[in-house]
Protein backbone atom coordinates (compact mmCIF):
# COMPACT_ATOMS: atom_id res chain seq x y z
CA UNK A 1 0.00 0.00 0.00
CA UNK A 2 2.23 3.36 -1.22
CA UNK A 3 0.13 5.12 1.27
CA UNK A 4 2.18 3.47 3.73
CA UNK A 5 5.72 3.67 2.05
CA UNK A 6 6.87 6.25 4.40
CA UNK A 7 6.78 3.53 7.46
CA UNK A 8 9.43 1.15 5.32
CA UNK A 9 11.81 4.69 5.45
CA UNK A 10 11.15 4.86 9.24
CA UNK A 11 11.68 1.36 9.92
CA UNK A 12 14.73 1.23 7.70
CA UNK A 13 16.08 4.37 9.55
CA UNK A 14 15.93 2.04 12.88
CA UNK A 15 17.97 -0.46 11.44
CA UNK A 16 20.45 1.99 10.64
CA UNK A 17 20.85 3.20 13.34
CA UNK A 18 20.92 0.04 15.16
CA UNK A 19 17.42 0.90 16.85
CA UNK A 20 15.18 -1.75 15.59
CA UNK A 21 13.68 -3.77 18.47
CA UNK A 22 14.06 -7.89 18.01
CA UNK A 23 11.20 -9.14 19.37
CA UNK A 24 11.66 -12.66 21.27
CA UNK A 25 9.15 -15.09 21.71
CA UNK A 26 9.21 -16.94 25.18
CA UNK A 27 7.52 -20.90 24.39
CA UNK A 28 5.41 -21.76 27.53
CA UNK A 29 4.98 -19.88 30.89
CA UNK A 30 7.23 -17.08 32.54
CA UNK A 31 9.78 -18.91 35.19
CA UNK A 32 13.21 -19.19 36.31
CA UNK A 33 14.16 -20.88 32.66
CA UNK A 34 12.22 -20.11 29.98
CA UNK A 35 12.31 -21.13 26.46
CA UNK A 36 13.17 -18.77 24.03
CA UNK A 37 13.74 -19.73 19.67
CA UNK A 38 13.27 -23.40 20.71
CA UNK A 39 16.34 -22.47 23.19
CA UNK A 40 16.66 -23.39 27.57
CA UNK A 41 17.99 -20.08 28.87
CA UNK A 42 18.43 -18.77 32.55
CA UNK A 43 15.47 -15.66 32.63
CA UNK A 44 17.00 -12.56 34.04
CA UNK A 45 14.53 -10.13 32.11
CA UNK A 46 11.27 -10.48 33.28
CA UNK A 47 9.44 -8.24 36.05
CA UNK A 48 8.00 -11.77 37.84
CA UNK A 49 9.34 -10.55 40.55
CA UNK A 50 7.87 -13.56 42.91
CA UNK A 51 7.23 -15.93 40.30
CA UNK A 52 3.25 -15.61 40.25
CA UNK A 53 2.94 -15.75 36.51
CA UNK A 54 3.22 -19.21 36.73
CA UNK A 55 1.91 -19.96 40.17
CA UNK A 56 -0.15 -22.75 40.81
CA UNK A 57 -2.79 -20.99 43.23
CA UNK A 58 -3.13 -18.34 40.91
CA UNK A 59 -3.82 -20.47 38.30
CA UNK A 60 -6.08 -22.46 39.80
CA UNK A 61 -8.16 -19.38 40.63
CA UNK A 62 -8.09 -17.93 37.17
CA UNK A 63 -10.02 -21.27 36.12
CA UNK A 64 -11.92 -21.74 38.55
CA UNK A 65 -13.15 -17.76 38.22
CA UNK A 66 -14.11 -18.86 34.44
CA UNK A 67 -16.33 -21.01 35.74
CA UNK A 68 -18.47 -18.58 38.09
CA UNK A 69 -18.28 -15.36 35.97
CA UNK A 70 -17.39 -16.58 32.39
CA UNK A 71 -13.92 -15.03 30.25
CA UNK A 72 -15.35 -10.93 29.78
CA UNK A 73 -16.94 -8.57 31.54
CA UNK A 74 -19.11 -7.42 28.61
CA UNK A 75 -19.18 -4.26 29.11
CA UNK A 76 -17.28 -1.25 30.34
CA UNK A 77 -17.45 -1.09 34.01
CA UNK A 78 -19.28 1.91 34.55
CA UNK A 79 -22.21 0.77 32.42
CA UNK A 80 -22.81 -3.22 32.93
CA UNK A 81 -18.99 -4.27 33.30
CA UNK A 82 -18.72 -4.51 37.09
CA UNK A 83 -18.44 -8.08 38.33
CA UNK A 84 -18.42 -8.75 41.66
CA UNK A 85 -14.75 -9.94 41.60
CA UNK A 86 -13.57 -6.41 40.46
CA UNK A 87 -15.19 -5.14 44.10
CA UNK A 88 -13.46 -7.32 45.90
CA UNK A 89 -10.01 -7.32 44.18
CA UNK A 90 -10.30 -3.34 44.92
CA UNK A 91 -11.10 -4.29 48.51
CA UNK A 92 -8.39 -6.50 49.16
CA UNK A 93 -5.91 -4.73 47.26
CA UNK A 94 -6.58 -1.62 49.51
CA UNK A 95 -6.95 -3.70 52.52
CA UNK A 96 -3.11 -4.70 51.58
CA UNK A 97 -1.97 -1.46 50.85
CA UNK A 98 -3.75 0.49 54.16
CA UNK A 99 -5.87 2.47 52.04
CA UNK A 100 -9.11 4.10 52.19
CA UNK A 101 -10.24 2.58 48.74
CA UNK A 102 -8.95 1.53 45.66
CA UNK A 103 -10.01 1.43 41.46
CA UNK A 104 -8.78 -1.08 39.56
CA UNK A 105 -7.79 -0.14 35.68
CA UNK A 106 -6.66 -2.40 32.85
CA UNK A 107 -2.67 -2.04 33.06
CA UNK A 108 -0.38 0.42 35.14
CA UNK A 109 0.08 2.36 32.35
CA UNK A 110 -4.03 3.20 31.69
CA UNK A 111 -3.87 4.04 35.35
CA UNK A 112 -1.45 6.73 34.95
CA UNK A 113 -3.57 8.09 32.35
CA UNK A 114 -6.99 7.71 34.12
CA UNK A 115 -5.79 9.42 37.00
CA UNK A 116 -3.48 12.55 35.75
CA UNK A 117 -5.60 14.58 33.34
CA UNK A 118 -8.42 13.52 35.80
CA UNK A 119 -7.24 15.39 39.05
CA UNK A 120 -4.66 18.25 37.09
CA UNK A 121 -5.75 20.52 33.89
CA UNK A 122 -5.51 24.38 32.76
CA UNK A 123 -4.09 26.19 35.44
CA UNK A 124 -2.77 23.60 36.80
CA UNK A 125 1.20 22.60 37.80
CA UNK A 126 2.35 19.55 37.57
CA UNK A 127 6.49 19.14 38.85
CA UNK A 128 7.90 15.54 37.41
CA UNK A 129 10.94 13.45 37.74
CA UNK A 130 12.84 13.66 34.69
CA UNK A 131 13.32 10.04 34.65
CA UNK A 132 9.39 9.31 35.48
CA UNK A 133 8.46 5.98 32.96
CA UNK A 134 6.33 7.00 29.54
CA UNK A 135 3.07 6.12 31.11
CA UNK A 136 3.68 9.38 33.37
CA UNK A 137 4.54 11.68 30.95
CA UNK A 138 1.38 10.31 28.12
CA UNK A 139 -0.54 10.88 31.28
CA UNK A 140 0.91 14.03 32.07
CA UNK A 141 0.71 15.17 28.24
CA UNK A 142 -3.36 14.26 28.04
CA UNK A 143 -3.95 16.61 30.98
CA UNK A 144 -4.02 20.84 30.32
CA UNK A 145 -1.52 21.36 32.80
CA UNK A 146 1.81 22.26 32.79
CA UNK A 147 4.71 20.28 33.22
CA UNK A 148 8.00 21.38 35.14
CA UNK A 149 10.29 18.68 35.30
CA UNK A 150 12.59 18.45 38.31
CA UNK A 151 16.32 16.32 37.97
CA UNK A 152 15.91 13.08 38.99
CA UNK A 153 15.66 12.75 42.60
CA UNK A 154 16.80 16.18 43.70
CA UNK A 155 14.89 17.50 46.16
CA UNK A 156 16.25 20.91 45.86
CA UNK A 157 15.79 20.68 42.59
CA UNK A 158 12.16 20.50 43.19
CA UNK A 159 11.76 22.80 45.69
CA UNK A 160 13.24 25.60 43.42
CA UNK A 161 10.64 24.61 41.16
CA UNK A 162 8.01 25.27 43.29
CA UNK A 163 9.48 28.02 44.48
CA UNK A 164 9.85 29.11 41.00
CA UNK A 165 6.09 28.56 39.97
CA UNK A 166 3.82 28.64 42.88
CA UNK A 167 2.01 31.93 42.30
CA UNK A 168 1.23 31.44 38.73
CA UNK A 169 -0.71 27.84 39.58
CA UNK A 170 -4.11 27.03 40.56
CA UNK A 171 -2.61 23.73 42.46
CA UNK A 172 0.33 21.37 41.92
CA UNK A 173 0.84 18.33 41.44
CA UNK A 174 4.12 16.58 42.11
CA UNK A 175 4.79 12.71 40.36
CA UNK A 176 7.11 10.36 40.69
CA UNK A 177 8.20 6.62 40.04
CA UNK A 178 8.83 5.17 43.45
CA UNK A 179 11.40 2.57 42.01
CA UNK A 180 13.32 3.76 39.29
CA UNK A 181 13.33 0.80 36.36
CA UNK A 182 17.13 1.60 34.91
CA UNK A 183 19.14 2.16 37.68
CA UNK A 184 16.61 0.10 40.89
CA UNK A 185 17.19 3.31 42.86
CA UNK A 186 14.36 4.20 44.97
CA UNK A 187 12.65 7.47 44.72
CA UNK A 188 13.48 9.76 48.37
CA UNK A 189 9.84 10.46 49.12
CA UNK A 190 9.75 11.07 52.96
CA UNK A 191 11.86 14.48 51.56
CA UNK A 192 9.50 14.68 48.48
CA UNK A 193 7.00 14.72 50.90
CA UNK A 194 8.22 17.08 53.37
CA UNK A 195 8.27 20.11 50.09
CA UNK A 196 5.05 18.87 48.90
CA UNK A 197 3.33 19.69 52.32
CA UNK A 198 5.51 22.78 53.07
CA UNK A 199 3.69 24.21 49.91
CA UNK A 200 0.19 22.28 49.60
CA UNK A 201 1.64 20.25 46.70
CA UNK A 202 -0.30 16.53 46.01
CA UNK A 203 1.60 13.98 45.82
CA UNK A 204 1.53 10.75 43.39
CA UNK A 205 3.70 7.85 43.08
CA UNK A 206 4.09 5.19 40.66
CA UNK A 207 4.67 2.13 42.47
CA UNK A 208 4.67 -0.45 39.59
CA UNK A 209 8.45 -1.93 40.73
CA UNK A 210 7.76 -1.34 44.39
CA UNK A 211 4.66 -3.68 44.06
CA UNK A 212 5.61 -6.76 46.07
CA UNK A 213 9.20 -5.77 46.33
CA UNK A 214 9.16 -2.93 48.93
CA UNK A 215 7.69 -2.92 52.24
CA UNK A 216 5.77 -4.84 54.53
CA UNK A 217 4.97 -8.59 52.42
CA UNK A 218 5.49 -6.22 49.10
CA UNK A 219 3.00 -3.89 50.49
CA UNK A 220 4.82 -0.95 48.15
CA UNK A 221 6.78 1.93 49.01
CA UNK A 222 4.68 4.38 51.20
CA UNK A 223 4.70 1.20 53.38
CA UNK A 224 8.25 1.00 53.20
CA UNK A 225 8.95 4.89 54.65
CA UNK A 226 6.36 4.54 56.56
CA UNK A 227 4.16 7.34 54.86
CA UNK A 228 0.65 5.83 54.80
CA UNK A 229 -2.00 8.63 54.41
CA UNK A 230 0.79 11.14 53.75
CA UNK A 231 0.68 10.63 49.84
CA UNK A 232 -2.57 12.00 47.87
CA UNK A 233 -2.42 9.16 44.89
CA UNK A 234 -0.32 5.72 44.49
CA UNK A 235 -0.40 4.04 41.65
CA UNK A 236 0.30 0.10 41.00
CA UNK A 237 0.47 -2.85 38.83
CA UNK A 238 -0.52 -6.43 38.50
CA UNK A 239 1.55 -6.59 35.95
CA UNK A 240 4.93 -7.05 37.60
CA UNK A 241 5.59 -8.58 41.16
CA UNK A 242 1.90 -9.75 40.76
CA UNK A 243 2.48 -11.82 37.74
CA UNK A 244 -1.21 -10.84 36.36
CA UNK A 245 -2.51 -7.53 34.46
CA UNK A 246 -3.85 -4.82 35.36
CA UNK A 247 -3.11 -1.44 37.14
CA UNK A 248 -4.76 0.04 39.97
CA UNK A 249 -5.08 3.10 41.78
CA UNK A 250 -5.52 3.75 45.94
CA UNK A 251 -5.38 6.72 48.37
CA UNK A 252 -8.53 8.03 49.88
CA UNK A 253 -12.30 7.23 49.19
CA UNK A 254 -12.95 11.07 47.47
CA UNK A 255 -10.05 10.36 44.90
CA UNK A 256 -11.65 6.34 44.09
CA UNK A 257 -15.15 8.12 44.02
CA UNK A 258 -14.14 10.78 41.87
CA UNK A 259 -11.79 8.62 39.24
CA UNK A 260 -15.22 6.42 39.13
CA UNK A 261 -17.01 9.06 37.64
CA UNK A 262 -13.83 10.77 35.56
CA UNK A 263 -10.94 8.33 34.91
CA UNK A 264 -11.80 8.04 31.04
CA UNK A 265 -10.22 4.65 30.61
CA UNK A 266 -12.49 3.29 33.49
CA UNK A 267 -15.37 5.08 31.24
CA UNK A 268 -14.64 4.15 28.08
CA UNK A 269 -12.91 0.56 28.07
CA UNK A 270 -14.07 -2.72 29.19
CA UNK A 271 -12.31 -3.73 32.81
CA UNK A 272 -9.74 -6.68 33.51
CA UNK A 273 -11.40 -10.57 32.58
CA UNK A 274 -12.68 -12.04 35.68
CA UNK A 275 -9.78 -14.90 35.08
CA UNK A 276 -7.02 -12.01 35.57
CA UNK A 277 -9.21 -10.58 38.66
CA UNK A 278 -9.07 -13.52 40.49
CA UNK A 279 -5.57 -14.43 39.70
CA UNK A 280 -4.49 -10.96 41.03
CA UNK A 281 -6.63 -11.75 44.12
CA UNK A 282 -5.13 -14.72 44.56
CA UNK A 283 -1.35 -12.78 44.15
CA UNK A 284 -2.91 -10.60 47.72
CA UNK A 285 -3.76 -13.55 49.66
CA UNK A 286 -0.53 -15.26 48.64
CA UNK A 287 1.19 -12.26 50.02
CA UNK A 288 -0.77 -11.38 53.24
CA UNK A 289 -0.67 -14.82 53.85
CA UNK A 290 3.16 -15.19 53.90
CA UNK A 291 6.45 -12.67 52.98
CA UNK A 292 8.52 -15.66 51.89
CA UNK A 293 9.34 -15.18 48.47
CA UNK A 294 9.48 -11.60 49.00
CA UNK A 295 12.23 -12.31 51.24
CA UNK A 296 13.53 -15.34 48.59
CA UNK A 297 13.88 -11.93 46.07
CA UNK A 298 16.17 -9.94 48.00
CA UNK A 299 18.18 -12.80 49.20
CA UNK A 300 18.31 -13.67 45.59
CA UNK A 301 19.42 -10.15 44.84
CA UNK A 302 21.81 -9.36 47.74
CA UNK A 303 23.89 -12.51 46.68
CA UNK A 304 23.65 -11.75 43.32
CA UNK A 305 24.75 -8.11 43.87
CA UNK A 306 27.33 -9.35 45.86
CA UNK A 307 28.78 -11.51 43.52
CA UNK A 308 28.93 -9.45 40.81
CA UNK A 309 30.87 -6.79 42.89
CA UNK A 310 33.18 -9.39 44.02
CA UNK A 311 33.80 -10.25 40.61
CA UNK A 312 34.49 -6.03 39.51
CA UNK A 313 31.73 -5.79 38.03
CA UNK A 314 29.72 -1.80 38.38
CA UNK A 315 26.48 -2.22 39.24
CA UNK A 316 25.51 1.32 39.93
CA UNK A 317 23.46 2.98 42.43
CA UNK A 318 20.52 -0.23 43.06
CA UNK A 319 18.99 -0.37 45.94
CA UNK A 320 16.10 -3.00 44.49
CA UNK A 321 16.41 -6.53 42.94
CA UNK A 322 16.95 -4.35 39.76
CA UNK A 323 20.29 -5.33 38.40
CA UNK A 324 22.25 -2.89 36.35
CA UNK A 325 25.38 -3.98 35.12
CA UNK A 326 27.25 -1.40 33.56
CA UNK A 327 29.15 -1.46 30.48
CA UNK A 328 29.13 1.92 28.88
CA UNK A 329 29.76 1.51 25.37
CA UNK A 330 26.26 0.59 23.67
CA UNK A 331 28.35 -2.04 21.45
CA UNK A 332 29.92 -4.21 24.29
CA UNK A 333 26.48 -3.97 25.94
CA UNK A 334 24.68 -5.42 22.63
CA UNK A 335 27.45 -8.06 22.06
CA UNK A 336 27.83 -8.78 25.97
CA UNK A 337 24.09 -9.54 25.65
CA UNK A 338 24.47 -11.30 22.95
CA UNK A 339 27.09 -14.27 24.00
CA UNK A 340 25.47 -14.42 27.70
CA UNK A 341 22.41 -15.75 25.06
CA UNK A 342 24.60 -17.96 23.51
CA UNK A 343 25.97 -19.42 26.57
CA UNK A 344 22.33 -19.60 27.91
CA UNK A 345 21.70 -16.48 29.66
CA UNK A 346 18.68 -14.28 28.76
CA UNK A 347 19.87 -10.98 29.82
CA UNK A 348 19.17 -7.64 27.99
CA UNK A 349 21.39 -5.17 26.80
CA UNK A 350 20.12 -1.61 27.89
CA UNK A 351 21.09 1.25 25.16
CA UNK A 352 20.45 5.22 24.60
CA UNK A 353 17.74 6.55 23.92
CA UNK A 354 16.30 3.95 27.09
CA UNK A 355 19.56 5.34 28.72
CA UNK A 356 21.85 8.24 28.08
CA UNK A 357 24.64 7.86 26.05
CA UNK A 358 27.57 5.66 27.52
CA UNK A 359 25.65 4.20 29.91
CA UNK A 360 24.68 0.97 28.25
CA UNK A 361 24.24 -1.88 30.31
CA UNK A 362 22.91 -5.13 30.75
CA UNK A 363 20.22 -5.07 32.84
CA UNK A 364 19.16 -8.32 35.66
CA UNK A 365 16.03 -8.82 36.95
CA UNK A 366 16.27 -10.81 39.61
CA UNK A 367 13.07 -13.17 40.69
CA UNK A 368 11.88 -15.63 44.08
CA UNK A 369 11.71 -18.01 40.98
CA UNK A 370 15.52 -18.28 41.08
CA UNK A 371 17.64 -20.92 42.84
CA UNK A 372 20.82 -20.25 44.35
CA UNK A 373 22.66 -22.81 41.57
CA UNK A 374 21.11 -20.60 38.63
CA UNK A 375 22.69 -17.27 39.82
CA UNK A 376 26.21 -18.94 40.60
CA UNK A 377 25.52 -20.42 37.01
CA UNK A 378 25.20 -16.31 35.95
CA UNK A 379 28.09 -15.02 37.87
CA UNK A 380 30.34 -17.73 36.56
CA UNK A 381 28.85 -16.65 33.23
CA UNK A 382 29.24 -12.83 33.03
CA UNK A 383 32.93 -13.21 34.36
CA UNK A 384 33.24 -15.93 31.60
CA UNK A 385 32.45 -12.99 28.76
CA UNK A 386 34.19 -10.09 30.68
CA UNK A 387 36.77 -11.49 30.70
CA UNK A 388 36.44 -12.88 26.97
CA UNK A 389 35.75 -9.22 25.92
CA UNK A 390 38.65 -7.73 27.74
CA UNK A 391 36.10 -5.86 30.33
CA UNK A 392 38.18 -6.19 32.68
C1 LIG B 1 5.77 -1.07 33.85
C2 LIG B 1 5.35 0.25 34.34
C3 LIG B 1 4.09 0.74 34.05
C4 LIG B 1 3.13 0.00 33.17
O1 LIG B 1 2.48 -1.04 33.85
P1 LIG B 1 1.61 -2.08 33.03
O2 LIG B 1 0.76 -2.71 34.07
O3 LIG B 1 2.54 -3.01 32.35
O4 LIG B 1 0.78 -1.29 32.06
C5 LIG B 1 3.72 1.96 34.59
N1 LIG B 1 4.57 2.67 35.35
C6 LIG B 1 5.81 2.23 35.63
C7 LIG B 1 6.71 3.06 36.50
C8 LIG B 1 6.26 1.01 35.13
O5 LIG B 1 7.48 0.57 35.42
Amino acid sequence: MPKLDFLAQELESLHKQNLFNVIRTIEGPQGGWILVDGKKVLNLCSNNYLGFADHPELKSAAKKSIDDYGVGPGAVRSIAGTQTIHLELERKLAEFKHAEDCIVLQGGFVANLAVVPAITGDGDIIFSDELNHASIIDGCRLSKAKVVRYAHNNVEDLRKKILEHKDSARRMLVITDGVFSMDGDIAPLPEIVKVADEFGVMVMVDDAHGEGVLGDSGRGIVDHFNLQGKVEIEVGTLSKAFGVMGGFITGPKILIDYLKQKGRPFLFSTGLTPADTAAAMAAVDVLMESDELVRKLWDNAAYFQKGLKEAGFDIGKTETPITPVMLGEEGTAVKFSKRLFEKGIFAQSIVFPTVAKGKARIRCMLSASHEREDLDFALKTFTEVAKEMGVF
